[in-house]
């Protein structure tokens, strides 16, 4: 395999949709076009179109009544053809020259940032309910996985074993025998890409189970990548209902799991594949990414205001429904009357609606269930007087979509439910700790919650900052300092935590794709010996 050089991708830019541009007027047509219909989504197996009649209907979550996708499910008989599909894509791909898979991939990230932009834009703000910001970084994020993606994997190719006189030494970085099962969630289109492309980069095969939820904002991924000329049965696209996860996890030819989504999710499916682990071939690989309960801690040296803009968007944008998202707050008590003052006040003019409308910063929850979850810690705090106190928000409707607004809820302990579970929507629990607890504080938030995905520290005083870098080391796998906890960007923030947060393989950086290889070892003798007996053992 040669190795030919890449190019050094650039971070994709964003689009800004500002007002009078021409971006604006093309999403906004886009949007009213995907509205006026209903479309009919298949399952692609080895890259043809299946209809099974078992469909489920995918409607706008800030519209709940119009429905915009019906999306057929597989059953047992589509799963099975799919594993035979993937495995008979898998000799020519996993054998196929480096360059040309990377091509693949890298024509999928031009063709998704250039002429599917703003229909897939539109698509995920229809099916996700994210503001043309949210949307747009996520798309971008897509592209970057793709395009970083293809550079990391020459970089892989190009690491070697070292050489000797007499021998030549060389590393095979082979794919993986068998099916990845890459299993994605409901609120990022990027990540919904990356998980089925990502071990097909490096020669991989998958079966990609997309979120339920969102088909319709997924399905422009496989055409993409169809259209880029991905051949058939190198990622099959398999909505399935979740009780038919066991055929995939008791296959001998399972090879790996890439997941991301809830913790509960990834321990149920870690136990079905240990339950089956003598049927496989191979020890399975598996990669998850889960959920979060990520934390912003306010110094009293912190520039206010640029702590309360962080902690609006690091807690609210998208609702609230990113493993990032910040979710409880911890404010020194000298600065929190001027830092609360500050923040309801910007919090005044935050408006939640549907997102076509651009002068809206917030959408609607994914759906029902969802919805109802995040209303039961609302609930719950008010049924908790003498823990939780209300003090912004606290509002649901779900009679036109499920919208919730942004909420905060001021607590008296930093180690109760709200400041330790995952609820996933725009609920701000608040800590105000005394300014001379600092250093005690900091503990508080490594140990009261089991997760460790994100945080961030906001200070001036560098020795507040240094504290808090060391003893939150195991809190957060992306830690900030004067900024969100949101926001990642591919091969400059590389994603991922651990605790209950997953496996931190981070997304997007070398490291992920190294899990979907297995390398081999080569080693050549130039001339080989022709006496067997050690130099030892020669007469005195
Ligand atoms: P989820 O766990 O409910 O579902 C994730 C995926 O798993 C979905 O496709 C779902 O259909 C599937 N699934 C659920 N049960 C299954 C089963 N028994 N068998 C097979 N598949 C099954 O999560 P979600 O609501 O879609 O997403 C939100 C969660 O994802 C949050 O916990 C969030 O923190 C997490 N998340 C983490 C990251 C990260 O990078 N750490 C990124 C995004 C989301």
């Amino acid at each position: 395999m040669s190795l030919w050089s890449i190019e050094k991708p650039q971070t994709e830019k964003f689009i800004g949709y500002e007002p009078g541009t021409k971006e604006r007027e093309i999403l906004k047509k886009k949007l009213e076009e995907l509205r006026e219909k209903t479309v009919e989504i298949p399952l692609i197996i080895g890259g043809k179109e299946v209809k099974t009649g078992d469909t489920v209907e995918i409607r706008i979550p800030h519209d709940k009544e119009k429905v915009i996708a019906i999306a057929h499910m597989a059953g047992p008989d589509e799963i099975r053809e799919a594993v035979e599909k993937a495995l008979d894509a898998w000799t020519k791909w996993s054998e196929m020259d480096w360059y040309h898979r990377v091509a693949v991939f890298r024509k999928a990230a031009d063709l998704l940032a250039g002429p599917y932009r703003f229909e897939a834009i539109a698509a995920i703000m229809l099916n996700q309910s994210k503001t043309p910001w949210e949307a747009e970084i996520d798309l971008a994020e897509l592209v970057d996985f793709w395009r970083w993606g293809a550079y990391y994997a020459r970089f892989i190719y190009e690491q070697q074993p070292e050489q000797y006189p007499g021998e030549m030494n060389r590393v095979d970085w082979r794919p993986l025998e068998g099916f990845i099962v890459a299993i994605s969630p409901f609120n990022f289109f990027s990540i919904a890409g990356n998980l089925p492309t990502a071990p097909a980069l490096v020669g991989n095969v998958s079966i990609w189970k997309p979120s339920r939820w969102v088909l319709f904002s997924n399905y422009y991924i496989m055409k993409v990548l169809m259209e880029a000329g991905l051949p058939p049965g190198v990622v099959n696209f398999v909505p399935f209902p979740n009780r038919h996860a066991e055929i995939l996890f008791s296959h001998p030819d399972f090879a790996g799991l890439h997941f991301t989504g809830s913790y509960a999710t990834f321990v149920r499916l870690w136990k079905i594949i240990s339950r089956n682990i003598d049927k496989f071939r191979n020890f399975p690989r598996i990669v998850g990414e889960t959920g979060g309960k990520d934390f912003i801690v306010v110094h009293n040296s912190a520039d206010i205001k640029e702590a309360v803009v962080a902690t609006i968007r690091g807690a609210f944008e998208y609702q609230g429904q990113k493993c990032s998202a910040a979710s409880r707050l911890f404010v020194a008590k000298s600065i929190w009357p001027k830092f609360w003052e500050t923040m309801k006040a910007e919090l005044e003019k935050v408006k939640v609606g549907p997102v076509e409308d651009f002068s809206v910063f917030m959408g609607a929850i994914i759906n029902e269930e969802q919805f109802n979850k995040i209303v039961s810690y609302i609930e719950y705090a008010k049924q908790h007087p003498e823990e939780y106190q209300i003090i912004y928000g606290g509002k649901y409707d779900k009679s036109k979509g499920y919208f919730i607004w942004p909420t905060v809820i001021l607590t008296n302990n930093p180690k109760g439910k709200l400041m330790t579970e995952e609820i996933f929507g725009p609920v701000l629990t608040v800590y105000i700790y005394d300014d001379d607890k600092y250093e005690e504080t900091l503990w508080v938030v490594d140990k009261a919650a089991p997760y460790g995905l994100t945080g961030s520290i906001f200070a001036k005083d560098r020795e507040a900052i240094v504290k808090a870098e060391k003893i939150l080391r195991y809190a957060a796998g992306n830690f900030y300092i004067n900024d969100k906890p949101t926001g990642a960007i591919v091969a400059r923030q590389p994603f991922g935590g651990s605790r209950w947060s997953g496996t931190n393989d981070k997304a997007g950086w070398f490291t992920n794709l190294l899990r979907w290889l297995t390398p081999r070892t080569i080693k050549e003798l130039l001339v080989p010996p022709k006496d067997w007996r050690r130099p030892y053992m020669g007469v005195d």
